[in-house]
């Protein structure tokens, strides 16, 4: 298969060039103080959120809520859908690995009745780490567990280790390793037939791009990686994604848990550890306010502890919507409203109280055709989008390299 450049570079660099990069959309905070109960809807017991990715997996997890199952179990089941699934490469089996190939996951937990926490942090070879943290809050008097200790633990309690790289996710790392080569000796070597001279500066920026984006879909072939995933790879390398997933779960009798699992910023250096394991941070719960969970840049969450943030918030009155909203300002506050910084960072926060009023809020709308969303299950399964500060999606980091071509800016269309 041929992508198409111009659909490629287009959907790839239109984040670069969306509207609303010089200042925020006011409309959010408008709207919350209009309507402070939460545009999102009046309370509902029981009901489920989560990050978007786990929607196929609230009904399940609802049916279990609702005929008694306890709230952690509930959002466990849901978060493993994603665990499971090779194909999220945001999360468990299959996700992205870090700069030397090795998939590392985060995960934590905190149960609202008993009022307890699990964390583990940088696991390797152990799927479903979200189970694990459950279990670090049963099984032992500590918290977090991390690295090496966290995977022996995992097996020591009956987890199995497995390989988590599978195959596709192996050959984006390779493709990725070696388009990043120039200052080293990964990819073909001068005296292979297929090594180019890399373009010298002052090549007209469309030809750089062309090049660059030319020789990742060749390799993408060489690799076997299939056609219609080659673009999707090729987005990847150039931008590596993040993800995660985050889930809260409330019963009828107001009891609240909350879980969140990743496998992380991919191609991080090995050891990096996100918001994702951090109790406050990636998942804060707390049996009489409420809980919250984040998905995106987890620099940015922990020196903001988002989720803590945002329960301590509701806990002085603010609806789940102010309360995210005030946290995503923190953030903004962090880099006092810089937005040739902010451009680069994306954060949402799934937002769950304990009268089961909920809110979905993101820094970044996203791509207009696929904006930030909230997975919702209170009886009726949906997908909502997120309020956000700014319009349009955040830039890819790290930066594509040239400024884009005006031509290549047009019929944005966003491919996963
Ligand atoms: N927050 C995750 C991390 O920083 C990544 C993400 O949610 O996209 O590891």
């Amino acid at each position: 298969m041929s992508i198409s450049r111009r659909g490629f570079l287009s959907s790839a660099i239109a984040a670069s060039v969306a509207t609303g990069l010089t200042s925020p959309d006011l409309t959010a905070q408008d709207k919350a103080k209009e309507n402070p109960a939460n545009p999102f809807g009046a309370g509902k017991r029981p009901i489920i959120i989560s990050a978007n990715n786990g929607v196929n997996y609230l009904d399940d997890a609802f049916a279990f809520l609702k005929n008694g199952g306890d709230t952690l179990d509930a959002a466990l089941r849901v978060v493993k859908g994603p665990e499971d699934d090779p194909n999220d490469d945001s999360v468990g089996l299959g996700g992205l690995p870090n700069e030397e190939g090795v998939v590392e996951l985060d995960a934590c937990c905190m149960h609202g009745p008993t009022r307890r926490a699990g964390s583990v942090g940088g696991v390797r070879n152990i799927k479903n780490v979200s189970l694990v943290s459950k279990a670090v809050m049963e099984h032992t008097g500590h918290v977090m567990l991390v690295g090496e200790g966290a995977e022996r633990f995992a097996v020591a309690v009956g987890f199995p280790r497995e390989n988590l790289l599978t195959e596709r996710s192996r050959k984006i790392w390779l493709l990725w390793k070696e388009n990043n080569s120039t200052d080293d000796w990964w990819g073909p070597g001068i005296s292979d037939p297929r090594w180019k001279p890399p373009a010298l500066p002052g090549s007209p920026q469309a030809e750089l791009w062309n090049e660059r984006i030319q020789s990742l879909e060749a390799r993408a072939a060489d690799l076997g990686i299939e056609p219609e995933f080659r673009e999707a790879a090729i987005r990847r390398v150039l931008s590596p994604p993040s993800g995660t997933i985050h889930c809260s779960a409330l019963n009828d009798k107001g009891e609240i848990s909350g879980c969140t699992t990743t496998s992380g910023l991919a191609f991080k250096l090995p050891g990096r550890c996100g918001d994702s394991p951090i109790v406050g941070a990636g998942c804060y719960t707390d049996q009489d306010v409420g809980s919250a969970g984040a998905t995106g840049s987890g620099e940015e969450n922990i020196k903001v502890a988002g989720a803590h943030t945002i329960i301590e918030n509701m806990r002085r009155g603010m609806s789940p919507l102010e309360a995210g909203i005030d946290a995503l300002h923190r953030i903004v506050r962090n880099y006092n409203n810089d937005m040739s910084k902010l451009q680069f960072i994306d954060m949402t926060y799934y937002i769950l109280r304990k009268d089961g009023a909920y809110a979905g809020v993101s820094l970044w709308q996203g791509y207009s055709e696929k904006p930030h969303k909230i997975a919702v299950h209170d009886g009726t399964r949906r997908s909502e989008a997120t309020v956000f500060l700014f319009k349009g999606p955040s830039h890819e980091f790290p930066p594509f390299p040239v400024p884009v071509p005006e031509e290549l800016k047009k019929d944005s269309v966003y491919v996963k």
